[in-house]
């Protein structure tokens, strides 16, 4: 089959690999696309431990075998799977499966999904990782899934009040699922950050109160403007930036909630941050990491339902042979989500 290597910063090559085989208690799949995740353009920019895999996590694809003993599953059914996780640790029994220790080595590491085919682990398909996808939703669509549920799973880590003002640092799709859900959340001011005038222009179409170009005016000064000088009672940094981690502890009010949504490059992931800010205004500042599938389904069906418009969210698709195109349109900021067709 055809598939696309990550061979470290920079370097991605499409090549012809063996094809996988349908693992026993498995299914074997045909990719019907993945999209590129800004974890994805990380590691392309900054390389990852991940160096000499097929990478791609944000994958839809069609069951074409269906191994030995596998039940609920049949040629044809289209299936998406999360991380599979041990279900025993202390993590997994509290409902945090994202913090597994074993996440995503249960039965082995899973191949991505920049390929043509790729196989889904039996360690998936008997935990009940795997997610069957109604036939008419678009493949390019479905690819949401992952970065949704992720979104859903960052939400969750903030206490929301109705009318509460959020500051997002970080107009891409992330940033924009962000805004989708804090509307629905009631919040109320809501202000977009970002540093290109491009991903401004199309990220005003989701309806953001405010947009700010950080590369322009100082973006904690102007989000204390559009606050009334008391900042953003939560700010969500759904970018790669160390400066906007320090920037997100600035404009945040007193009492606010931080949320570091997006991880630093894995060779630099120091920032300097003034902590008295925590201190003297009673930040509380979460991370996020990945989602479990429990906010897989919900995603879906918030994706079923049309109130994330997921061809709004995916706004470029290439070929696998074009996959270097597709990582530089989303580099670029031009792209929103970029699908990825073998
Ligand atoms: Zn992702
Ligand atoms: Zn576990």
């Amino acid at each position: 089959m055809k598939a696309a290597i990550f061979e470290g910063p920079g370097k991605i090559v499409v090549r012809e690999v063996p094809d996988p085989a349908c693992p026993p208690g498995g299914l074997l799949t045909k990719v019907e696309a993945c999209a590129i995740c800004g974890s994805d353009l990380r590691a392309y920019e900054a390389g990852s431990k991940h160096q000499g895999t097929i990478i791609g996590h944000e994958t839809i694809a069609t069951v074409i075998e269906v191994g030995e003993g596998v039940q609920g599953f049949k040629v044809g059914d289209r299936v998406a799977d999360c991380p599979v996780t041990c279900g025993k640790c202390k993590y997994c029994e509290a409902g945090s499966n994202n913090l597994c220790l074993q996440r995503g080595r249960v039965g082995g590491r899973p191949q991505g999904g920049f390929a043509e085919l790729r196989p889904v682990l039996a360690s998936a398909v008997k935990g009940g990782f795997v997610l069957k996808v109604p036939g008419d939703l678009p493949p390019e669509h479905a690819t949401l899934i992952e970065p949704l549920a992720c979104v859903i799973n960052g939400q969750e880590k903030i206490v929301w009040r109705p009318g509460v003002s959020v500051a997002i640092i970080g107009a891409g799709p992330i940033g924009i699922m962000h805004l989708l859900l804090a509307k629905r959340q009631r919040a109320g001011k809501t202000i977009l950050v970002d540093i290109k005038d491009g991903r401004l222009d199309v990220a005003a179409k989701f309806g953001p109160d405010h947009l700010v170009n950080g590369s322009r005016e100082d973006p904690v000064e102007a989000v204390m403007r559009l606050t009334g000088g008391e900042g953003a009672d939560i700010v969500i940094v759904a970018c790669v930036s160390a400066t906007a981690q320090a920037q997100a502890l600035e404009m945040a009010g007193r009492m606010g909630q931080v949320l570091f949504f997006a991880g630093l490059p894995e060779t630099s992931p120091t920032a300097v941050l003034n902590t008295n800010l925590i201190h003297y205004h009673e930040l509380r500042v979460v991370g996020a990491r990945s989602s479990v599938k429990r906010q897989w389904d919900e995603a879906l069906d918030l994706i079923l339902s049309g109130y994330i418009d997921a061809g709004a969210i995916v706004t470029h698709t290439v070929s696998l042979d074009d996959i270097v195109e597709g990582f530089e349109l989303a580099r670029s900021g031009k792209a929103l989500k970029v699908a990825v067709k073998p």
